[in-house]
């Protein structure tokens, strides 16, 4: 036994959970063994992702983002972005210039009912945001080059070309999949007719997060969202990216867009899902799609919590068999409960008890509050580990002996010990040969979106 200074505060809270609640989340502790079977499901999945014969039927899909080269550093320009498919919808301007990147944004909320209405009226409503931001920045009459960060699966025909594969992360708009979102925005464009603005670019918040990176720091190969939702993108050879399609531009590169998100869809991860697992699965707008993103992200994180503190208030195992119909409610808890909950010093509650009496669940004792940290420390753990995991496999396949992996998202940021889990784990796993540094990426979104909308821009 020890106590909080002398031990690990995870240790601490693992000692003094009840016992049934730890056999309860048992599931969540994963072996290396298991990780390590992970790692290899992923690697194959890569594999037939990026080989021509194979990717028709892969479900990793490693869509080339034709972005050949990582920035120089000397990108130059006044540049506006859209940041869709996360937390927020954003609308900014960046100014870049060597060394130097100005950023100025708004946030505009996307109401609930346009994430699942019509395309029109989504993109409607993102012309209107970005008129509004444009006048309000004074640019109307500049032609100014737009990047789109558009956070979900595209199958990209050039660089301002994205095919969309899916919706994902509570998004649901039929009629856009498999239409061009490019086309989409800039149809909406001209139907204002009020601004004139060039969408030079659409990629994903992982390559933006990747580019973000390495123009500070050029030793950069991956970039990982743990955000909303979860996905990594990678810098690959472009002999061994079978599905591109365009002229090596002289870097003989290109980032994969891994969507990994999709991982496990086919079944294969199966043996490390729970019951409760698959039900945020079935109950989510999405069944059986995006499975490894639920086991990770921000979007699902909160249910995972709710429904296993549902389960341990049924069987009577906390808060004395009450309040099971706060529980009910879906969604009434989210992720960003769990990074509060844990950010609690230990044997303190200020953050647990006001969480708790936010949903209305009061008289909660001590032990009540360290059993939902030690729910909130396995979900969170086994997030960390599958991303760690996961990672590994990308730093190997890079294959250099030093790499540095550009990361941003709400999970990541906020969650006091995510970054740390994470790189331990990846210590244990990774084997000899290979270096890495974690990086926070300082606004991927915004900064990443200029530098592929000005290297585009140059291209022209
Ligand atoms: C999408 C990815 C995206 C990730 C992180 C996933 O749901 O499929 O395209 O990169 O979320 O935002
Ligand atoms: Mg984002």
């Amino acid at each position: 036994q020890c106590n909080p200074p002398a031990c690990e505060p995870s240790d601490w809270i693992e000692q003094k959970a009840s016992p049934k609640i730890k056999e309860g989340m048992k599931a969540f502790n994963l072996s290396n063994d298991t990780l390590r079977k992970n790692m290899d499901l992923f690697l194959d999945n890569i594999q037939r992702g990026l080989k021509k014969d194979t990717h028709p039927t892969s479900i990793v899909k490693c869509f080339p983002t034709y972005v050949q080269d990582l920035p120089k550093g000397t990108e130059k320009g006044k540049f506006l972005a859209l940041d869709l498919g996360g937390t927020n919808f954003r609308v900014l301007m960046i100014e870049l210039d060597i060394g130097k990147c100005d950023m100025k944004s708004d946030v505009y909320a996307i109401p609930n009912e346009l994430m699942v209405g019509t395309g029109t009226e989504l993109f409607d409503h993102i012309a209107q945001c970005l008129a509004d931001f444009v006048e309000k920045q004074g640019l109307q009459g500049e032609v100014l080059p737009l990047g789109f960060t558009f956070s979900f699966p595209l199958v990209q025909r050039g660089l301002r070309s994205g095919i969309l594969v899916r919706w994902s992360k509570g998004f649901n708009i039929p009629e856009v999949v498999d239409g061009d979102v490019v086309q989409w925005l800039t149809e909406a464009l001209e139907r204002r007719g009020d601004v004139q603005i060039d969408v030079c670019a659409v990629l994903n918040d992982t390559t933006g997060t990747l580019m973000s990176c390495a123009w500070k720091n050029p030793e950069c190969r991956v970039g990982l969202i743990v955000g909303t939702g979860h996905n990594g993108c990678y810098l690959e050879t472009q002999a061994n990216a079978e599905m591109f399609d365009e002229p090596d531009m002289g870097s003989g590169r290109v980032i994969i867009n891994l969507e990994a998100a999709a991982f496990g869809d086919d079944g294969c991860l199966d043996f490390l899902r729970t019951d409760i697992d698959k039900k945020v699965d079935n109950d989510s707008i999405n069944p059986g799609k995006q499975v490894y993103e639920k086991t990770i992200s921000g979007m699902y994180l909160g249910e995972l919590l709710r429904l296993y503190t549902l389960r341990f208030v049924e069987q009577g195992l906390m808060f004395g068999g009450k309040f099971a119909d706060v529980f009910r409610k879906a969604e009434v808890m989210q992720t960003a409960m769990i990074s509060n909950i844990e950010s609690d010093p230990i044997g303190k509650y200020t953050n647990t008890t006001e969480i708790l009496k936010s949903i209305g669940v009061t008289g909660a004792s001590d032990q009540d509050m360290l059993n939902l940290r030690y729910i909130c420390q396995a979900i969170s753990t086994r997030s960390a580990h599958l991303v760690a995991a996961t990672t590994c496999v990308l730093v190997k396949k890079v294959g250099e002996p030093k790499i540095v992996i550009g990361i941003d998202g709400t999970v990541y940021k906020l969650h006091p010990n995510f970054r740390r889990l994470m790189k331990e784990k990846m210590m244990e796993l990774i084997g000899p040969g290979f270096e890495f540094d974690l990086m926070l990426s300082e606004d991927g979104s915004g900064r990443g979106a200029a530098l592929v909308a000005a290297m585009a821009a140059m291209r022209k």
